[in-house]
Formats: structure tokens, sequence, C-alpha cells
């Protein structure tokens, strides 16, 4: 066992968690092997003991004392991540904190009751304790371990769905089925915590489109989560996304994306969750709602854009892209239209060849590593 190194976090969280206190219970992903996911390939999987992770809250907290007496920001001194740490999240109101990194479910429970405890005892005004788990480690874990968890403070948590495809699953080395998944996120609810289920648009390429958008409505139905939450799949060209199959991997043109959401939002029924488009990369934002009431109202947003004339389509796809237009609502508004068109002339995009073109500009920001 490494001796301790001091607070850490981890890379990522989800964009809902923005105003969490990250506390890093495990370093990295213990399964690693989803082909479509490059976050953590070259980090090696690591549990974090729960004395480590208990001096971590501690030192958090020592520092939110001292910010809260009024010290000033200069004269707080620690490692390069705890007192900015500490600032935002109490500028931010300490109501949330996020467990990183990829499965906290693979902690033990028993170590995870004590971090829970121990967070609630320090910080006892926190609102919502969530962290990301995988399917399997879910599908595995005791129900009344689930339970355990919840009682101690665990309030949500993140699954990465992405499909409910047995066969994407499979092509993705996603290591968990459609079954499993239901199995899985029944248990969550069943425990008494709140489930955000994620889907990855885009994840079956062209040839599998309509498959991944029926049967992930199918999976989202069966299991009723609180949130169902757009992601939108963005790898590197050249990444071998279905390395056992012979055909190549064919990425969906806006609009093959845009009829795999809309039959995805057709497919979903006798549900209550709502739905968030919470990421910049998202082609629709303005998928946010609560079901079953507002399924029509979200339908009609991908509809819309496909019924758009091309040259319209055209500048809602640019603009998206390019940060001028965050809804399709937003092409009746002249200055912006007009800042969408010079970009159009200026670079030679068309009709014919904004997809090509949009796909080098999305390539281009993930080799300069821009998400969002
Ligand atoms: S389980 Fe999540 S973090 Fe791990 S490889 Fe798959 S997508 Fe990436």
């Amino acid at each position: 066992m490494r001796a301790y190194a001091g607070f850490e976090q981890g890379p990522i969280r989800p964009p809902s968690e923005a105003e969490s206190l990250l506390i890093r219970v495990n370093r990295n992903c213990p399964w690693n092997r989803c082909t479509f996911c490059s976050l953590y390939k070259k980090r090696k999987f690591s549990i974090r003991p729960p004395e480590e992770v208990i001096r971590d809250i501690d030192c958090i907290h020592h520092f939110i004392k001292r910010i809260a007496a009024g010290e000033p920001l200069q004269s707080l001194v620690g490692n390069r991540q705890e007192v900015p740490a500490a600032w935002s999240w109490y500028c931010s109101g300490m109501e949330s904190v996020f467990l990183q990194d990829a499965d906290a479910l693979t902690y033990r429970p028993e170590h995870l009751v004590r971090v829970l405890v121990h967070l609630k005892e320090r910080f006892p005004e926190v609102k919502r304790i969530t962290c990301y788990a995988r399917s399997a480690s879910l599908a595995r874990i005791p129900d009344a371990a689930l339970k355990e968890l919840a009682a101690a403070g665990l309030n949500r948590i993140h699954v990465g769905m992405e499909t409910g495809s047995d066969k994407l699953l499979k092509l993705v080395r996603k290591g968990v089925t459609k079954e499993e998944q239901i199995v899985a996120g029944l248990k969550v609810k069943g425990a008494g915590l709140e489930l955000s289920e994620y889907f990855l648009a885009g994840l079956g390429g062209t040839e599998f489109s309509r498959e991944h958008a029926e049967e992930s409505a199918e999976v989202i139905n069966r299991i009723n989560p609180d949130f169902i939450r757009f992601r939108t799949l963005h790898i590197l060209e050249g990444q071998d996304l279905f390395p056992s199959n012979d055909m190549d991997f064919r990425f969906a043109p806006d609009l093959v994306l845009a009829r795999e959401i809309l039959t995805f939002l057709e497919g979903l029924g006798g549900i209550t969750s709502s739905v968030r488009s919470d990421h910049g990369y998202n082609l629709f934002q303005e998928l946010n709602c609560d079901l079953p009431g507002c399924r029509e109202r979200m339908a009609a947003v991908p509809r819309r854009f496909l019924e758009l004339e091309p040259e319209q389509r055209m500048y809602f796809q640019v603009g998206k892209r390019t940060g001028h237009l965050l809804r399709l609502d937003q092409l009746k508004e002249t200055g912006r239209i007009a800042a969408v068109r010079d970009i159009c002339l200026r670079n030679g995009v068309t009709p014919e060849n904004v997809d090509a073109r949009m796909h080098e500009l999305m390539q281009e920001r993930m080799r300069r590593g821009i998400y969002g």
C-alpha cells in the first residue's frame, strides 16, 4: 500500500455535479475496456483505503472552517487541489458531494458506509451524495448492502447505460447485458436511491442506429429511472469502436442522429423520468423536461430538424457546433444566423458537405482536448 500522498481528485464528474465537492474513493476505472471511452486507458485502477479518503474529507473540512472564519485565500496553503476545491465548494453552497472515479460501487460497501458516515458527520448540511457505478457492479451487490449505502447518505447513482442493444453492448465491450442493466437499474430504485441513466446517441453509427434507439427505449421503460441523460458519441477517427467485427464503424450523420433520437423518444412510454440534455456536444440541448407530459413536445425537436429546408438545417448544424446557436428556435434570430451564414461562406460549407465539415471540426476539437 502506498503512503498517503495528500488530497486528490479524479478527472471527471457529470455536468450535473458541477457544484459538488469531488471526493475520490478509487482511481480510474476497474473495467476500462469500453471501446468508445479513452478516459482512463493508460491509467491503472486502484482503490484508496478509507483512511485516506477520510483524511481528504478532514482536509477539506479544515480549509472550509478557515474560509468560513474569513481567512484570506492567500493565507491558505495546501497542495495544488485542496484549497481551490474547498473554496469553490464553499462558494457554491456545500450542498452536494460526488464520489469519484468511474465505479464507486467496486468499493467494499462497509468501507463506503464509513466514508459516507464521516462525510455526513463533517458536513451535516450536505443534501446529496452521488457517484458513478457500472451496471455490472450494481447487479452483483446485495440488495441489503445497497440499502445500507442509501441509509448512510448515498442519494443518487449515475449509470452509463449507453445502449440497450445486446449486440452493441457486446461490440463496444461494455461488459454487461441488456438484462443486467435492467436488473441493476431496478435494484438501485428498489434501494430508494435516485437513478440517472445515460443514453449515448450515435453509438450504433449508421448501421445499428435504429436498433440502438429501440432497445435503449425498452430498457429505460422497464427501469423508469429518475433521470434520462443524453450524451453524444465522440471518438477520434481511427479508434476501433467494433474491434471484434469486420465491418468498419460509420459515424452517424446528423440526419441519422436526429432520427435515432426521435425513435428513442417515441419509444419511451409509461414512465415518469426527467429528461436532461446536459452536455454541450449534444445536437439538441433543448430536450429538458419531465415525462410523461412532455414527450410530444420533446419529439417535436428532432422532427422539426428533419423537416427543415437543407440550408436552414445546415445553419443549425454549424451554429450549434460553433456556439452561435443553442436551440432550434434561435434560427429565427437574424443576427445569429448572419454570423453562421458568414462562417459557412468563409469556409465553403454547403448542405452537401456540412456533415463532413462538422465531423472535421469536432475531430479537431477532440485532438485539442476541447470537450463540451
Ligand atoms: S465503464 Fe465507464 S469509465 Fe470505464 S471504460 Fe467503460 S465508459 Fe469508460
